[in-house]
């Protein structure tokens, strides 16, 4: 029975295993928005892999392109080697970039997961600069590898300078708004002109357009314009993790498009695999400095990942998923703000198109030099538990894992999206009592 494999997985498995902990579910079956447990329970799933499933879960056009893969006789495995499956999925890929960057890109297949991208550009702009430092951001999240873990927030490797993140709630400067992304871009102004900053010149600046592991923040538009104005003026490369805004889910298939920022690299996984493990570099030509060889990886060439991931790049551009992702979210932002008001333990509703997040706080704590009241993150890992009561998978991130994030497919329905936030309206209720 499920029982027995929720027990026997939680003695076996090591001691890291995340998701499960929070969500112990034996998915058997899924479609769409709904996964089927072994127990023959139905969730909504507003987690949608870690914001991979921008088409859901099994969605027939994902399930055709990896079927005639198989029924075609071609080969799974063929390393890097040149495939018909290979070149579709880069015709698509390109199609879909930001103009100046699709005119002129190349493409690094890497693999299979965001981490391995995120080394991949990270050893190309080293490669390619000659330098070795590197810029990230407070509360990013890049991976678990260890150069992806020096770009984290977490404790950086002394070649790694650390740059405030623009937020509005919890703004690093106390002030939050345009004024606060100004006085951030300033100090990394400042940061990089000092010469005994240490910055010195950086390899690269990484960021997400919108944090997501950190806490469902996007970067205003005009920040994000000066960080392309600064890299650009001092010759350093701009990467874009879109590892998890990417392929519609912000409201633009790309997030860098919001503000018409062109980064020089782009790291792309989740989404572009259409829900199998995918991961790809795109990066200005004049950065190709790599000698034959020099990054290598045998998973580089999964074709049913490229056939599915082709297939969904090709649904939310002919659907224009991006647009309804942006009409759909300011609506479940707009409800999600109606709570709120109702709910003084929200302290903060934020997030672009489909990725939304919900910071929960303790709104009596007393502490009077506090600006916003302090988050509670018992209380979402409470609601965490409501909302699966009831039938909704929900994901939780921030600093103080405190915010509810929500990540559902982007053909969620009208009706889809009311059930979702009648099931978390009501599980907030229950969690708050
Ligand atoms: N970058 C970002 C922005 C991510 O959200 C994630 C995963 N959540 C990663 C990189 C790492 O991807 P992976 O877990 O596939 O290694």
């Amino acid at each position: 029975g499920y029982e027995g494999i929720l027990r026997r997985q939680s003695l076996r498995e090591s001691a890291a295993r995340t998701y499960a902990r929070s969500l112990p579910i034996v998915p058997v079956r899924a479609r769409g928005l709904t996964i089927e447990g072994a127990d023959g329970r139905r969730y909504l799933d507003c987690l949608s892999g870690a914001g991979t499933l921008a088409l859901g879960h099994n969605h027939p056009v994902v399930l055709e392109a990896i079927k005639k893969v198989i029924d075609s006789g071609a080969p799974l495995h063929v390393l890097d080697l040149a495939t018909p499956v290979k070149d579709a999925f880069t015709t698509e890929l390109f199609a879909t970039l930001p103009g100046p960057l699709a005119d002129d890109a190349r493409i690094q297949f890497c693999g299979p997961a965001g981490t391995d991208a995120v080394e991949a550009a990270l050893k190309l702009a080293r490669t390619a600069t000659g330098r070795s430092g590197l810029l990230a951001f407070t509360g990013a999240y890049h991976g678990m590898t260890a150069g992806a873990l020096d770009a984290s927030g977490g404790a950086p490797d002394v070649r790694v300078t650390r740059l405030p993140y623009p937020q509005d709630y919890r703004c690093p400067f106390g002030v939050g708004g345009d004024r606060g992304a100004e006085l951030g871009a300033r100090w990394t102004e400042n940061l990089l002109d000092d010469p005994k900053s240490g910055a010195g010149t950086p390899a690269a600046m990484i960021l997400e357009p919108v944090q997501g592991e950190g806490g469902v923040i996007p970067a205003p538009d005009a920040w994000l314009r000066r960080m392309r104005r600064i890299t650009e003026e001092r010759g350093i490369p701009l990467i874009a993790d879109e590892v998890q805004t990417g392929v519609g889910r912000t409201g633009a298939f790309w997030a860098v498009e919001h503000s018409g920022v062109v980064p020089d690299v782009m790291v792309l996984s989740k989404a572009i695999g259409g829900s199998l493990p995918l991961a790809v570099v795109v990066y200005r030509s004049s950065l190709d400095a790599w000698q034959p060889g020099a990054h290598a990886g045998t998973f580089r060439g999964n074709q049913l990942a490229m056939a599915a991931g082709a297939a969904t790049l090709a649904y939310v551009r002919e659907n224009a998923l991006a647009d309804r992702a942006a009409t759909l979210g300011a609506r479940m932002l707009a409800r999600l703000q109606g709570l709120a008001t109702a709910h003084p333990c929200i302290g903060d509703v934020r997030g672009r198109g489909l990725m939304i997040g919900v910071e929960l706080v303790d709104p009596d704590a007393d502490d009077p030099a506090a600006t916003v009241p302090p988050p509670a993150p018992e209380l979402a890992a409470a609601v965490q538990r409501a909302c699966l009561d009831r039938g909704l998978i929900v994901e939780l991130g921030g600093r103080s894992n405190a915010v509810v994030r929500l990540l559902p497919p982007l053909t969620l329905t009208d009706e889809q999206a009311v059930a979702v936030l009648d099931r978390f309206a009501d599980a907030l209720a229950a969690a708050e009592r």
